[in-house]
């Protein structure tokens, strides 16, 4: 079993977290909780007509991490004898479910996170809470009048709201509406500064001088102008950046901080209240578990980045003698993507091997060709024979095209080459140097398992922007997988795969699977760290839409949120979270569900169908994905 972990990474990229039992069946120990078997999780939630996929979430990742992070700081600041202080900030784009709110606002208060919002009802969510007594609340994004407005509201609230200056008309538009009214309390203000300074990794654009955000030296300097004539400026309190998501290098960030440094230590003679240095986000997660500055890893732990981050910023600090910041950090991804799994079922292997009809009479000579080719091929001969073999397809294939090969004769080229080709295979795994050439080949041919799900829901990122996660089967670690495969989704859309998996030593191309001997076994796959942005980039594409939602809860469970069914699973409970009917997906899309199933009661008269309306209708109430069964 320990070679089934290596085999996937689990034991780099699953940490403590993800691990073995007894039985081979991975299990996921989140913090203060009692291991979950996450293949009898599956089995469980099956028996009670819940299918996959569905995403099941550990909340107490999420406060695991939120501890890390803040405890990372306190060692460093305690280390290099600073004299400031650290605030942590949740980014609400990076997951707006609710059960991920709800984990992040139910942390100890001592934790010390607020929120940040980027949009109105990313606001509106952040400022119907419980004003937290000391983090701030930022308020970031683009800011028309009403959302300036709600950000003087939020303050009123109670909140120490502090919004995030991105342009000069955004000064214009505070000071406007700080005059609409006689508000007892008034926001703060941060700039979000443009550095020089780019990130590294996939999102190195949202840094650097070409960045779409913030502001440049002149800019910054012209917004102290406005803020001191609106007599506001000792509102100005943060200096902000954000040079890009999962960066890889800690060089880079190294870089950006002592930039952001300078600046905040320059900016303080004009702003006599400034007193937060706030980093953006970009703290890197390790998926594939290698630590190394590849784009699907980082090469610094949480502990090595807070430990640099105040290092540089104490040596700034010590050097211009500017007041100490308290450092804030807006690290999304870190501490949402490890506490949510996606688990889907893998399905059917295409491309099993049909019967071929045997040889005949008046057979087309280039089938004989490939039957011959498939008897004699053996280790001597191989590359020679493979080329061959790949011609007599082909040509067959062509004449197929232009009239001259039967239907039955192209479907015994295929089947035949079929043949071939895994006969090779099993040629080239007895070589010590087998031709790579072939290798290449044949491995492109491998295997496809259908997995019920639809990539673009659960997995945007690996179709939009070629993100790789960690995929692992969820049972059988006890045995060998035989075979490699792709895993293709069930959308009718060509980009609809999986073609890397994330492993600490090389991602791989092909995911080692166990052939589905016994077809009645289930065989379930965990797609794991899929807690960061997933849920909010998730698309209906073929109207594949939202799954379910499963909340694994410790003893320490807060009561079950509305629509929210508990149940228990041995030591822990579940909250059930049904995912989108077909009703509510066609409804989003703007169809009057009502009147579609008065077309279809219609059409039962009309065609005299035998089969009862509620059966009909039984089909449309059926859960997200109709089950193929
Ligand atoms: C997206 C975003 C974040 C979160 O970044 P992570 O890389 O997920 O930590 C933080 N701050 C700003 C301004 C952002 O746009």
């Amino acid at each position: 079993m320990e070679n089934s972990l290596k085999r996937y990474g689990v034991d780099r990229w699953g940490g403590e977290t993800v691990g073995v039992n007894d039985a081979g069946h991975l299990q996921f120990r989140a913090p203060k909780q009692p291991a979950v078997d996450l293949h009898e999780l599956a089995l469980f939630l099956e028996k009670r007509g819940i299918r996959t996929p569905f995403v099941v979430r550990f909340p107490s990742m999420i406060h695991g991490q939120m501890e890390r992070l803040k405890r990372a700081f306190d060692a460093a600041i305690k280390e290099n004898a600073f004299v400031g202080d650290y605030a942590g900030v949740f980014p609400i784009k990076v997951n707006q479910r609710r059960a991920v709110i709800e984990a992040v606002t139910s942390a100890p208060r001592e934790l010390g996170y607020g929120l940040e919002a980027g949009s109105k009802p990313e606001l509106l969510l952040a400022m119907s809470r419980e004003p937290h007594p000391t983090a701030p609340m930022l308020i970031n994004g683009f800011k028309d009048r009403e959302f300036m407005r709600m950000a003087y509201h939020a303050a009123e609230l109670g909140h120490h709201v502090i919004v995030i200056i991105e342009s000069i008309r955004e000064v214009v538009r505070f000071l406007e509406v700080g005059r609409e009214h006689a508000w007892h309390k008034t926001p703060d203000l941060g700039l979000r500064a443009k550095l020089y300074t780019k990130g590294s990794g996939r999102w190195q654009g949202s840094g650097g001088e070409t960045s779409k955000f913030g502001l440049t030296t002149n800019e910054i300097l012209e917004v102290v102008r406005r803020l001191r004539e609106g007599d506001r400026l000792e509102r100005l309190v943060l200096l902000h950046f954000h040079i890009g998501s999962q960066i890889t290098r800690i060089k880079r960030i190294k870089q950006a901080v002592r930039e952001g440094a300078r600046l905040y230590s320059a900016l303080q003679a004009y702003a006599p209240q400034l007193r937060y240095l706030d980093l953006g986000g970009g703290l890197g997660v390790d998926y594939d578990g290698s630590r190394t500055s590849y784009p699907s890893s980082a090469n610094y732990t949480i502990e090595e980045y807070a430990s640099q981050v105040v290092y540089e910023i104490a040596s700034v600090i010590e050097e211009t003698e500017a007041r100490p910041p308290i450092i804030v950090t807006e690290s999304g991804r870190a501490l949402v993507a490890n506490h949510a799994v996606c688990i889907t079922d893998l399905r059917e292997v295409q491309g099993e091997l049909l019967p071929i009809p045997d040889k005949h009479e008046d057979e087309h000579r280039l089938i004989e060709a490939l039957r011959e080719t498939l008897e004699h091929i053996n280790a001597k001969n191989y590359e020679e024979y493979f080329h061959d073999a790949i011609d007599f397809r082909d040509e067959a294939l062509e004449l197929f095209s232009t009239g001259y090969l039967t239907i039955e004769d192209r479907a015994s080229a295929e089947g035949l080459f079929q043949r071939v080709r895994i006969k090779t295979t099993k040629i080239l795994e007895q070589l010590s140097r087998p031709s790579e050439e072939i290798t290449e080949y044949v491995s492109t041919a491998h295997h496809k398992y259908l997995a019920n799900f639809s990539i673009f829901q659960s997995l945007p990122d690996t179709w939009s922007i070629d993100h790789v996660f960690p995929a692992a089967p969820l049972s059988r670690h006890g045995e060998r997988p035989t075979l490699m495969t792709q895993i293709v989704d069930i959308t009718c859309d060509s980009d609809g795969c999986v073609n890397t998996f994330a492993h600490p030593e090389e991602n791989l191309r092909f995911l080692p699977l166990h052939e589905q001997l016994d077809k009645s076994e289930r065989y379930f796959l965990g797609f794991f760290m899929t807690g960061a942005y997933q849920d909010s980039l998730a698309n209906d594409h073929n109207l594949f839409s939202r799954t379910h939602e499963i909340v694994v809860r410790g003893a320490d469970a807060p009561p079950a949120l509305p629509g929210v069914e508990r149940i228990g699973f041995g030591e822990v409970s579940l909250d059930l979270k049904i995912g989108a009917t077909n009703e509510d997906t066609l409804a989003a899309m703007g169809f009057d569900v009502e009147s579609m199933l008065h077309e279809v009661r219609n059409r039962h008269r009309v065609a005299e169908t035998t089969l009862g309306e509620s059966w009909a209708l039984g089909l449309l109430q059926s859960y997200p994905y109709l089950t193929r069964e």
